[in-house]
């Protein structure tokens, strides 16, 4: 999953990006309102952490924009300031929660995904395709209930392809997902996950969940 963080507090906004990528989150940072603007627009995010307080373009502003061009990526708010009018105008602006600094990590990160899955319209944790779950809380994949062992990446992958299920994504798409963007984008890469994803989920099932659209990426679906 990949998140944007606009926050000018350079430190904070460091821990931020160091603790979302232990928990594998893909994170970009912004300084200042009008590039995190940019950014939000240009490139597909799962969620934004936006700050209210910036330089250039407050947050609030910044939303509104984001919101008049109809663009739903969750948005996080983070800001000093934890009066009920501000809260209440961040979520009149569109923000999907609020988080007042100073915050506790862990409930950052329980926030955060949990717009995300509302966003997604997911009312729970889980994720099925077929007889595959996926247990997006505990992070566990299981096919026919036997337990799935995947690598990091391995695991994004197959989440992106899972909660857009019955959808082709290019590989280009997938890339962009689970790298930070400034990663030179070698989608080719993706072959080589897709082939270990594979070996670990469709191999010996003769219901085959991974399908290669030729000449326009990866998907993934089932009869249920
Ligand atoms: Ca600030």
């Amino acid at each position: 999953m990949k998140v944007l963080i606009i926050e000018d507090e350079k430190d904070l906004a460091e821990i931020i990006k160091e603790g979302l990528e232990k928990q594998t989150f893909a994170v970009d940072l912004c300084f200042d309102g009008e590039e995190g603007l940019f950014m939000a627009e240009t490139y597909a995010y799962d969620a934004v952490v936006l700050d209210i307080m910036l330089p250039v373009m407050d947050g609030l502003t910044l939303l509104k924009k984001l919101r008049a061009k109809k663009i739903t990526v969750p948005v996080l708010m983070l800001t000093a300031r934890g009066t009920m009018a501000d809260k209440v105008k961040g979520l009149d602006t569109g923000a999907d929660d609020y988080l007042v600094k100073p915050f506790e990590f862990p409930e950052l990160i329980s926030r955060l995904k949990a717009i995300i899955r509302r966003n997604r319209r997911e009312s729970s944790s889980f994720i099925s395709v077929d007889d595959l779950t996926i247990d997006m809380n505990a992070r566990s994949v299981k096919r026919n209930n036997r337990e799935i062992r995947l690598s990091s990446k391995e695991y994004n992958i197959l989440l992106h392809l899972a909660l857009n299920r019955g959808r082709v994504i290019s590989r280009s798409r997938l890339a962009e997902h689970i790298y930070d963007i400034d990663f030179d984008l070698d989608s080719n890469i993706i072959d080589v996950y897709i082939n270990y994803l594979r070996n670990k989920i469709d191999k010996g099932n003769s219901r085959k969940l991974i399908h290669t659209v030729r000449g326009a990426g990866y998907m993934i679906k089932g009869d249920r």
